[in-house]
């Protein structure tokens, strides 16, 4: 064993938890060592969500060029385009690339030690590191550190009768294709299953979404669903709702599914499996600290610490809500804290956005959450088809609604659906981690002609002063 490593910080893995807080901690001057296995950026940059963004805007502009090689209401004609994949993936990667260069050149500028390498736990206090084999296996190294930030992420949930490999794929493989599939079944109607289901359906696959529950996407209200649902019909995506996945098909070419007492075999080249990710919790040597868990996901308190003193944990490690500006948002708290500075991590929101097409974004209570929780509450939206922005970019599908305190209009939540929504994500977050009142934004000048303009429409609406509808 070589020389150890003695820091103040040391956090094990590089993705938006543990390099964001690594990046804060070196700005606030903490000596920090972070320890990473595979590539810089973790799952979100390398194989989440930005080269699952990437390939969605591919698939965007090839199927709206599609749309002119037709008879297009803009009158615009264009001959029937062609993809080349290999470009696309290439396009993609460098994306990637460029994003997780620039993580390392940010880790750098703050003088943290980047040691690669997989990490195994010895005490809450040391750790050793096999390094990434090169060749041949080098000796591990040790370090020993004051606080400990666990920051390993999650992985993919397998179905224990059909497990990854073959024509069985997680997302990983699925952001990656060398060539496409005729056919593609996704179990699992979540975030991953329609994100990329869309993908490859707008590139021409025959996609089939097969999900247990009665309704897509079931971690939003139903309503908020409905336009979503419409454009996966309209795409001609088959969905199977309430439906069990048995296995593959004894030829290996379809996948075997079970509505009610019916059986039926849908055509599969290939199956995604996108029914959850677990947080990455074995194998390491966590379970020696003996930490509080929930299920597979360690226990944190209101300032991400674990039950044993000098040990913190982060992002999806710690279960859900698995975001990455949440992750990110934990890691600059943890960083705060151990540079002496009161710090909690008590948001008063954490937005989500789902990158259907049309997209999904929420932030605090729906109507049905407020109603759940007691509270006296008020809520009102305001179509996207009256929304003069919205006609121009052809994207009229969708709302935009907000939720209240009935008594003094404090805003609880805001949901919206509709194309390019998830922008709106940063103005649903601040009004109300700022504490603001359907009057703030009723009465703030919003820019016209834009999709905004919609969020302060319905602030207006649930005021009973809605201007355009
Ligand atoms: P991770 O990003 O998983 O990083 C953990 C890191 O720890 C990894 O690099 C891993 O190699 C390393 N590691 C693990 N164990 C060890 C060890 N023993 N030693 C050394 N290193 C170790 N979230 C969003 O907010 N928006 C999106 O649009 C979005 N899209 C997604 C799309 C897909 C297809 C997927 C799969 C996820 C998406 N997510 C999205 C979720 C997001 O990627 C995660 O919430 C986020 O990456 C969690 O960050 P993290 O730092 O907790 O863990
Ligand atoms: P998910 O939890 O979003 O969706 C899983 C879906 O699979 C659910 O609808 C569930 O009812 C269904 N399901 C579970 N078991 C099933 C079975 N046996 N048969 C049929 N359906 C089944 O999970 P995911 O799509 O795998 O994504 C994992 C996580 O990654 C998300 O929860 C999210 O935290 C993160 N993510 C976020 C984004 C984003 O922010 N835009 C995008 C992708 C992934």
């Amino acid at each position: 064993m070589s020389n150890p490593i003695n820091t103040t910080l040391l956090i094990i893995g590089g993705g938006p938890g543990g390099y964001v807080a690594a990046i804060r901690a070196g700005q606030l001057g903490i000596p920090t060592v972070l320890v990473e296995g595979d590539a810089l950026g973790g799952t979100c940059l390398n194989i989440g969500c930005i080269p699952s963004k990437a390939l969605i805007h591919v698939a965007e502009q090839f199927h709206a060029l599609q749309g002119y090689a037709g008879d297009s209401p803009l009158g615009i004609r264009a001959q029937s385009p062609e993809l080349d994949l290999a470009r696309s993936v290439a396009w993609k990667d460098g994306i990637v690339k460029k994003l997780t260069t620039g993580v390392g050149a940010l880790l750098k500028k703050h003088k943290v030690t980047v040691v690669q390498g997989w990490a195994r736990i010895v005490d809450g206090k040391t750790v050793d590191v096999d390094p990434v084999a090169k060749g041949k296996a080098g000796a591990p190294q040790r370090i020993r550190c004051e606080h400990l930030l666990l920051a390993t992420g999650s992985e993919p949930v397998a179905l224990p009768f059909m497990p990854f490999g073959g024509p069985v794929i997680s997302s990983t493989e699925a952001l990656s294709p060398r060539k496409l599939p005729k056919s593609l079944a996704i179990v699992g109607a979540g975030y991953i299953g329609l994100e990329l289901g869309i993908v490859y359906r707008k590139l021409g696959v025959k996609v089939d979404v097969i999900e247990a529950q009665d309704r897509i996407l079931p971690v939003y209200d139903a309503d908020l669903v409905k336009p979503v649902h419409a454009a996966l019909k309209s795409l001609g995506i088959g969905l199977h709702l309430q439906t069990q996945v048995l296995g593959l098909s004894e030829d290996g070419k379809g996948l075997r599914v079970q509505s009610g007492k019916t059986e039926d075999v849908l055509p599969a080249q290939q199956v995604l499996v996108a029914v959850g990710r677990k947080p990455r919790s074995r194998g390491f040597g966590l379970s020696s600290l003996m930490l509080d868990m929930d299920g597979l996901a360690v226990r944190v308190d209101d300032r991400c610490r674990t039950s044993m003193n000098g040990v913190w944990a982060i992002g999806d490690l710690t279960g859900e809500p698995m975001l990455a500006h949440r992750a990110m948002a934990q890691g600059e708290c943890v960083a705060e804290q151990i540079a002496g500075h009161t710090r909690r991590f008590v948001p008063a929101a954490i937005p989500a956005v789902c990158f259907t097409d049309p997209e999904v974004v929420t932030a605090g209570l729906s109507p049905q959450q407020a109603a759940q929780a007691g509270i006296d509450a008020i809520d009102a939206s305001f179509p996207l088809a009256a929304n003069g922005r919205a006609m121009t970019l052809e994207s009229t599908d969708g709302f935009v609604r907000v939720v209240a305190r009935r008594d003094n209009h404090l805003i609880l939540g805001w949901q919206a659906v509709g194309r390019g929504v998830s922008e709106f994500a940063a103005a649903f977050g601040q009004s109300i981690e700022m504490g603001a009142r359907l009057e703030d934004v009723g009465h703030t000048i919003h820019a016209h002609p834009t999709q905004g303009e919609a969020i302060q429409e319905a602030a207006l609406r649930a005021l009973g002063q809605a201007l355009h509808v």
